[in-house]
């Protein structure tokens, strides 16, 4: 099964939609064209990795674009085969004066919404707090997203340059009383006890790739006692520098250790890789055999954000 469930749809914006689009935003066509220009060529750091991602920016400064990007990302993704994306993004990036939060999040839950109707496959939006952005804003932003429709929230950005997590602790308060699910990229270019930080100040259930969490026995162990999910992107790790080769990737680690793995494809269009190729690179680089699998797609319906019926429904499936 390809349950998704570590998505950004600023990482996730069609070539073809962008070159439509760009005119009509002022902006050149990229020298080698917009593919290239969204597309990783080779890892560095997370200040690189996030730039890159910036480059799909201009187009979600409409209200009627970052609908129909929603919409797309959701179809492509039902088209690639997934069963479940959860699909995130940052609206604070994408307001200003004359797009407020709320317009902005309603206006990628419609899209989605209509991706999911279209095509069939269910999908969950994630609010993104953002880490460069003040703990004013992130609380407005979780006052925006509390009764949107959306499922989850999340705080995404630059660990590096930007690793308190305290500031944004009454963001979060807010998210949880709302009912969100919540996930928390951590560990990914911290430290392993950014992991256990998220979880205790902020409230989060998953982790977002967590990848320096093996570095500390006793972190790992209290995680997996915890039962925290982990949400590992194996290729977009490898290009934040998160780790120095794909085939050295940590999930068998966690996995031994009884952490509960789920899979995300993190940005695809930067990575060039999506859920089923992350998927790939864990039987053929990470050695995972069918019971590792199968324990993946159980972790991943039971991680998900989701409606209790649709959980039940997915979980029907995984048991067929
Ligand atoms: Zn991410």
């Amino acid at each position: 099964m390809l349950i998704n469930l570590h998505s950004h749809l600023e990482g996730r914006v069609r070539p073809s939609t962008a070159a439509e689009l760009a005119s009509g935003f002022g902006l050149p066509e990229p020298p080698e064209g917009w593919k290239r220009a969204f597309r990783l060529d080779r890892p560095g750091d997370l200040t690189v990795y996030l730039a890159k991602v910036a480059a799909s920016y201009p187009f979600f400064r409409r209200l009627d674009t970052l609908e129909r990007i929603a919409r797309e990302a959701v179809e492509d993704a039902a088209a690639a085969g997934q069963d479940y994306l959860e699909l995130r993004f940052g609206p604070a990036t994408h307001a200003d004066d004359e797009r407020g939060l709320a317009e902005v999040i309603a206006a990628v839950c419609r899209g989605m919404a209509a991706g999911s109707v279209a095509s069939g496959m269910p999908s969950g939006a994630v609010v993104a707090a953002l880490r460069h952005h003040d703990a004013d804003t992130n609380l407005a932003l979780a006052r925006a997203a509390a009764g949107a429709g959306v499922c989850g929230f999340d705080l995404a950005g630059d660990e590096s340059r930007f690793p308190r997590l305290d500031v944004h602790v009454p963001a979060f308060a807010v998210a949880r009383a709302a009912g969100l699910g919540i996930t928390c990229h951590a560990a990914e270019a911290g430290p392993a006890s950014a992991v256990q930080d998220a979880v205790r100040l902020l409230g989060a259930t998953r982790i977002g790739h967590g990848a320096h969490l093996v570095d500390a026995a006793e972190v790992l162990a209290w995680a997996a006692a915890e039962g925290v999910f982990v949400e590992v992107c194996p290729t977009s790790n490898w290009y934040t520098g998160a780790i120095p080769a794909i085939a050295r990737h940590p999930a068998p680690t966690m996995r031994e250790a009884g952490v509960r793995v789920v899979l995300g494809d993190d940005n695809p269009m930067q990575t060039g890789s999506d859920l089923a190729g992350e998927r790939a690179v864990l039987v053929a680089q990470l050695g995972w055999g069918a019971p590792a699998l199968a324990a993946l797609d159980r972790a991943g319906v039971d991680a998900a954000f989701l409606e209790p019926e649709v959980r039940r429904g997915l979980l029907a499936r995984l048991d067929d």
